[in-house]
């Protein structure tokens, strides 16, 4: 039913994830498509249209299979040449990927730097389905771990293997996964029991979840069939944020194909097993990410948390037992289920197994998804994988677990990537987020960032947190303007632990992370806003004066770009900034191509 005849032809992979057509992958598609049917070579290549690869600064991309060849930032206009080279089994040499370094040019995908020290166990799937295509999925040997273990294992079973594979939630603290099912399993309640995909990834800059559902639905669901199977879950839900409308359109036409094949719904593939999965689109709330919250919105209720006990294990949705793993988690379980717990704990380390997918971002050359084995350091990721610095800039450290996380500094990239490592230097795993800073980033504005972040997101429900994250917004922010004390570093210091401690739930007892971590590792940069009153790393506004300096050319593209007229200088002739005038937007530092703007 699914043989592909056609399997050992050519076949022009384009990813279309939300990052692929933001930079143009439709075009790409249409053009194909187009040159396809007009060469008349629709029987002799195929093309596939994929969710996101990873190498997200690069779309859009296209990898030629089975060559491997990979082609970055591809010209629409380049597409004839690309579909006739690939007719005639040629590479075009010019359009490959350059080493940074060398500069020559890299053939196949698995060659570049950025993939090389990748473990692509879950990423490598989203190259090898269409995710509107459940044929393609089931040709990729998907839904037969299900299959096998519905029809052959016993619920416990199931529930052993996941526990001996050593898998640990990967939406926050990692909690393993395989217990948490156990617990669910013992519950009895005549009213059936509940699981979740907790796919509220809320995050800023953290795409790891939307990529995998909008690259490999199908692969979530068969998590979940698996999962229920094991604890004996009769309902399903995956929560999923509303402003990813490509995930949740390729969800529902996955959900709706899984039920047509009776992979989902009354006694599936015959083994008398029953469930079905609904889909909940949450309203975009970060707090909406903390189980108890996640449980209120789904019942229609506001999204705020409750005190523990009871667990969700015990007391969930509508009263009823539920069990919460995010997107990632269930992505795992198909391959744990697939290639047997032993197989899955060779990647990764004793205590933290498998892969983990973080959205590398920041002051780094090579910015996407990139999935990595546990225990892999800090240093790895930022500099092998993500390809170190631009512009020689000096990387000063790495935030990890979004804004609940916390900084690492460069002196600390040794560390293996885990979750004990991760929580003993003051941050956490997350669900990964992983943002890179140079000597631009000021990390007293960014604490303020996230703090802010913070502050606005808090539901309000305590008030250690609500009127906490507030306080501390303000001395951060006093300190960026000039107006800070030492006094008010020890307040911060003493503010953090009360509300970590007070504080209801996650979002709370984590929010003072990012001031602590900052306080911790980069106390010097905030005795220097104190009392120099000035941001070494020209960030804060108040604190920063913008000059043109001798290598002026006299272009005039800063005069024209300032709204404020607070440039002047003759054509040729070194130009001034007059400070009275200057509203310190930047944009003559944006403009000038000689490197003649600078801040102080
Ligand atoms: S800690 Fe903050 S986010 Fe959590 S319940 Fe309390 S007020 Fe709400
Ligand atoms: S853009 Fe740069 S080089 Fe040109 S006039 Fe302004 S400061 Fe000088
Ligand atoms: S920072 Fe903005 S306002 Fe100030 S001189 Fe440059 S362009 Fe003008």
């Amino acid at each position: 039913m699914t043989a592909d005849k056609n399997s050992s032809l050519p076949t022009l992979i384009i990813p279309a994830g939300t990052c692929g057509q933001a930079s143009g992958a439709n075009d790409l598609i249409r053009i194909t498509k187009r040159e396809l049917l007009n060469k008349k070579l629709t029987e002799k290549i195929k093309l596939r249209i994929t969710g996101c690869h990873g190498f997200c600064e690069m779309e859009p991309s296209i990898l030629i299979e089975p060559w491997g060849v990979y082609y970055p930032k591809v010209d629409p206009k380049k597409m004839v040449d690309m579909v006739e080279a690939v007719a005639k089994g040629e590479v075009l040499k010019d359009l490959l990927f350059k080493d940074p370094t060398t500069g020559n040019p890299i053939e196949r995908q698995t060659d570049i730097p950025f993939f090389k020290k990748q473990v692509r166990t879950l990423l490598s799937r989203n190259e090898k389905v269409d995710p509107i295509r459940i044929y393609n999925y089931i040709e990729n040997n998907g839904y037969l771990a299900m299959a096998k273990t519905l029809s052959s294992s016993h619920p416990r079973r199931v529930i052993e293997e996941v526990k001996a594979s050593g898998l640990r939630g990967r939406g926050g603290a990692g909690f393993p996964t395989g217990l948490k099912w156990e617990r669910l399993a013992n519950q009895t309640n005549g009213n059936g029991k509940f699981i979740v995909c907790n796919a509220d990834e809320g995050d800023p800059g953290a795409y790891m979840d939307r990529s995998l559902l909008e690259g490999n639905p199908h692969s979530i669901i068969e998590g979940m069939i698996i999962g229920a199977y094991g604890t004996g879950a009769t309902k399903g839900i995956i929560y999923v944020r509303n402003e990813y409308p490509l995930a949740i359109k390729h969800l529902l036409i996955a959900l709706r194909q899984a039920n047509q094949l009776g992979l989902l719904g009354e006694n599936i593939l015959g083994t008398g097993f029953s469930f079905d999965i609904k889909m909940v689109r949450g309203a975009g709330a970060f707090v909406c990410g903390e189980e108890t919250a996640l449980i209120k919105s789904i019942e229609g209720k506001m999204g705020e948390p409750r005190q523990r006990p009871p667990f969700p294990v015990e007391k969930g949705i509508y009263g009823q037992p539920t069990l919460i793993n995010n997107v990632e988690t269930w992505a795992n379980i198909p391959i744990i289920m697939g290639f047997g717990a032993e197989e899955f704990a060779k990647v990764g380390t004793e205590q933290s197994t498998g892969t983990k997918i973080f959205s590398l971002v920041g002051r780094i050359k090579n910015t996407g998804l990139v999935e990595v084995p546990m225990g892999i350091s800090i240093e790895e990721i930022v500099n092998q994988i993500g390809g170190g610095p631009i512009h020689q800039m000096k990387i000063k450290a790495v935030q990890t677990g979004g804004p609940s996380g916390g900084c690492i500094p460069a002196e600390m990239f040794h560390l293996p990537v885990d979750y004990e490592s991760l929580t003993k230097a003051g941050s956490i795993m997350g669900s990964g987020g992983m943002i890179v800073m140079d000597e631009h980033t000021c990390m007293v504005d960014l604490a303020k960032y996230f703090t802010k972040f913070l502050k606005e997101e808090s539901c309000g429900k305590c008030f250690i947190c609500r009127k906490g994250t507030q306080r501390m917004y303000e001395i951060l922010d006093d300190i960026s303007a000039g107006r800070g004390t030492l006094e008010h570093l020890s307040l911060l210091e003493e503010l953090g632990p009360i509300i970590k401690y007070a504080s209801l739930c996650g979002l709370g007892q984590t929010s003072p992370n990012p001031v602590l971590s900052t306080l911790r590792y980069f106390r010097e940069e905030y005795i220097e806003h104190i009392e120099k009153k000035r941001c070494p790393a020209g960030v804060c506004k108040d604190l920063i004066t913008y000059t043109i300096n001798e290598n002026c050319t006299g272009c005039g593209l800063c005069l024209k770009s300032c709204s404020a007229e607070a440039i002047r200088g003759e054509k040729k002739e070194r130009h001034v900034i007059d400070p009275k005038r200057c509203i310190k937007c930047g944009a003559c530092q944006s403009v000038c191509k000689f490197n003649a703007v600078e801040t102080r």
